[in-house]
């Protein structure tokens, strides 16, 4: 078996917004894509987010016509992934055994490891292209991922979903559904707004679902040393779960010192994106739980890599996946599946549907009870329909007029 071809696809929740910027098709009045900055409280901490969901799906095909799907989490410029995929990786792969993927893993990395890349856009669009070949070769060979992991340590993942909601309130309300819909774990954020006011709403969401529901908190890199350590005391007593991501991910010494300061766990791990930053993250005693993001961190091989590394200090891993499509949260579940050191899944629940997750499948990705169900089937054990997939492609579509 080869590789006889390798594609990649611009996938948008809403193509006519799309198309209203004029990137493809008729132009139309209303919201354009684009993006927007979040100020994290410091003005230091901005973060830029695409104002549409969008992401970049790869498509192998091999010589016999079996198809591999992965994906690359890009926001917000796909465009990066897609040009590395096409202009470096794809002459790299065609012809290529996929049934070789440590080998292939192993070139696509060197290619830029000389010159830097060994993280960002370019792991991306290297986590894409290994959930691909795992996908391709668990059809070939008519298998799950996770059993070719060597799994199942189990195949019902247990989840939690992000809070939406603008006020208090409203989250308050959401958490409350989201107890009877059956999670027992939720995150908030206390990354926006007035800190102190913002540590009370996170009091009221946990006294909401006391002794029902756990709750996490995403700081989104808002404090530096000296004032995460107080308001980590705060959410401590309060009992909050797990403080996400307090810290810019470079202040490693700030992350060790705050992880000795707190009782409560510190976790982050959606920036590292290979199994060396983790270790030096966990060798400096930097976090008691990592989150690696499988579309961004080299795809299944270099996640399975990162959670061994992490067992070797006894600290759990949750699979990152916040905006990712159906293919992010299969693969998740894979090497959720096949690491024995797994602990939760980040997943969009119910209350705020994912634009680019059971919309896309024949059949949705079992959810019931705080568990996603790992899909049974070969590969990744999920299948396209084929019309929703073309409804949100930009590189499948065809200007009307
Ligand atoms: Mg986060």
């Amino acid at each position: 078996m080869k590789i006889a071809q390798v594609e990649s696809f611009h996938i948008v929740a809403d193509r006519e917004v799309h198309a209203a910027a004029g990137a493809v098709g008729r132009r139309q009045a209303g919201t354009e894509p684009g993006v927007r900055a979040l100020d994290y409280n410091t003005g230091r901490h901005l973060c830029a987010y695409p104002t549409i969901d969008q992401t970049l799906l790869v498509r192998l095909t091999s010589d016999d016509g079996l198809e591999g799907w992965g994906e690359a989490h890009s926001p917000p410029v796909p465009g990066v992934a897609k040009a590395v995929i096409a202009d470096l990786f794809a002459p790299l792969l065609l012809g290529q055994d996929p049934l070789a993927i440590e080998v292939l893993w192993d070139h696509l990395y060197a290619s830029m490891r000389l010159r830097g890349h060994g993280s960002g856009f370019m792991l991306e669009a290297l986590a894409a292209i290994d959930i691909a070949l795992w996908d391709l070769v668990g059809k070939a060979l008519g298998q799950p991922v996770y059993q070719l992991l060597g799994g199942p340590f189990r195949t019902r993942i247990p989840c939690y979903t992000g809070l939406p909601g603008e006020t208090v309130e409203e989250r308050v309300a959401n958490a409350k559904q989201y107890v009877a819909m059956g999670f027992t774990a939720m995150k908030t954020g206390t990354a926006l707004g007035d800190t102190s006011g913002a540590l009370a709403e996170v009091g009221a969401v946990v006294e909401a679902v006391e002794g029902q529901a756990t709750v996490l908190v995403d700081a989104h890199g808002a404090y530096d040393a000296r004032t995460a350590i107080p308001a980590g005391r705060e959410l401590e007593r309060m009992g909050v779960g797990w403080l996400e991501d307090p810290l810019p991910p470079e202040d490693l010494d700030g992350y060790a010192a705050l992880c000795d300061a707190l009782d409560m766990p510190i976790a982050s791990g959606e920036t590292e994106c290979t199994r060396w930053q983790f270790n030096e993250k966990l060798r400096r005693g930097g976090a008691d739980i990592i989150l690696p993001d499988i579309c961004r961190a080299g795809g299944i091989s270099e996640g399975r890599k990162i959670a061994q590394v992490a067992d070797l200090f006894n600290v759990p891993w949750c699979a990152h996946v916040s905006m990712g499509s159906a293919i992010h949260v299969a693969a998740a579940l894979h090497l959720a599946a096949a690491t024995p050191n797994f602990l939760i899944c980040e997943y969009r629940g119910p209350l705020r549907p994912n634009p680019l997750g059971d919309v896309l499948l024949q059949e949705p990705i079992h959810y019931a009870d705080g568990h996603l169900q790992v899909p049974p089937g070969p590969g990744l054990g999920i299948t396209f329909d084929d019309d929703a997939l073309a409804a949100r492609s930009l590189d499948l579509y065809t200007p009307v007029g």
